[in-house]
């Protein structure tokens, strides 16, 4: 088999392990699972018989996500990860079709369109990371596809105008799907389900942030009977293991201590906004997830001194994000050591 050209120009998916430190790169919840729910889930997975397959069609998670959102169990679709639906999207539409994206965003987006071989059309955003709604409607103009709008979107944390997000859906018809990526949206207390209840609109949604199962792997999505339907054709078999269904099952079951967990994180976002805000150097994004964007002078350097402090956090790359660092808001300790890092680091480094 030779690989094909368009793979091996890809660059990977890179996340470094950095065992020992401050971990803020990746926007997952700073706090594990309460030792109660813990123990909830031990339970939950005792109890299953591991030499069987799990449940096909993920049924008890998907009545309980259909009673949390007051949603059609038949309209939702649970794969190992928010990822592998946007995979499995790709792989719905197929080659020949669109994927349309507003930039920056984010990254698995344009890397499945790439590997797929779907048609990729990026439009950068607007100031503010506004959502270029005219350039993407004129793009949308003569084509079929997908596009994928990241709400709050992501790696920039701002919450798009509901106004633009309508004008899209208004737009989607039955040649276009309107993926809203809501990975974040608790935090920024944001909801799209109402509308994800249009053909043509689908709400994704992941475990991994404000659920804060990030290890468990599990996503879904909320979108019309019919579309969901036809994507359970596409996703693959028992893909979603009974212990990633009683770990989601737990949390669910559990939304209030979820809800209040990114309440929580979300104080500790805009505590961390406002003491980067008085950090001399640094220009802030505003953002109403648990992470924030901020451009120095010299990204890399500044990330490499961080990074030897034992902080890490994520450096971004691309049209609109040069210099930027993304830092995830982590406990108050965690925020303290990361301020106090990157202070020093910008000393060091005006100073090379
Ligand atoms: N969408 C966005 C916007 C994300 O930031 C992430 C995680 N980085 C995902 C989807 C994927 O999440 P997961 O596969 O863990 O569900």
């Amino acid at each position: 088999m030779s690989i094909r050209p368009r793979i091996r120009e890809l660059a990977a998916y890179d996340f470094a392990p950095h065992p020992e430190g401050v971990k803020l790169d990746q926007n997952e919840l700073p706090y594990d699972l309460p030792e109660l729910l813990r123990q909830e889930l031990l339970a939950r997975i005792a109890a299953l018989p591991l030499n069987r397959y799990p449940d096909l069609d993920a049924s008890e998670l998907r009545a309980a996500l259909a009673r949390l959102h007051d949603w059609p169990a038949d309209g939702i679709v649970v794969t190992p990860g928010s990822n592998v639906l946007i995979q499995n999207l790709v792989i719905a539409a197929g080659i020949g079709q669109t994927v349309l994206l507003p930039t920056p965003t984010f990254s698995v987006y344009r890397m499945q369109a790439s590997i797929l071989g779907a048609e990729l059309v990026e439009v950068p955003s607007g100031p503010a990371f506004r959502l270029p709604v005219a350039d993407l409607l004129r793009e949308m103009e003569g084509r079929r596809g997908l596009l994928f709008v990241a709400n709050p979107a992501a790696p920039t944390g701002n919450l798009h105008d509901s106004d633009d997000l309508e004008r899209l859906a208004d737009a989607a018809g039955d040649r276009w799907l309107v993926v809203i990526d809501e990975a974040y949206g608790q935090f920024a207390g944001s909801d799209s389900s109402q509308l994800a209840r249009r053909p043509g609109v689908l709400s994704l949604r992941t475990l991994s942030k404000a659920f804060g199962l990030a290890g468990a792997r599990v996503g879904y999505a909320l979108t019309s009977p019919q579309l969901a339907g036809e994507l359970r054709k596409v996703v693959l078999p028992f893909v979603v293991s009974g212990l990633q269904q009683a770990a989601a099952l737990t949390m669910i079951e559990h939304n209030a201590e979820v809800e209040e967990r990114a309440r929580q994180v979300a104080l500790e976002r805009a505590w961390l906004q406002r003491s980067l805000n008085d950090v001399a150097g640094v220009h802030v994004f505003p953002s109403t997830t648990n992470f924030v964007l901020f451009r120095v002078d010299d990204g890399r350097s500044v990330y490499e001194g961080l990074l030897g402090k034992g902080v890490v956090v994520r450096p971004q790359s691309g049209p609109g994000l040069e210099n930027c660092l993304r830092v995830t808001a982590g406990t108050r300790e965690e925020n303290e050591r990361f301020l106090e890092a990157l202070r020093a680091t910008l000393v060091e480094v005006e100073h090379a």
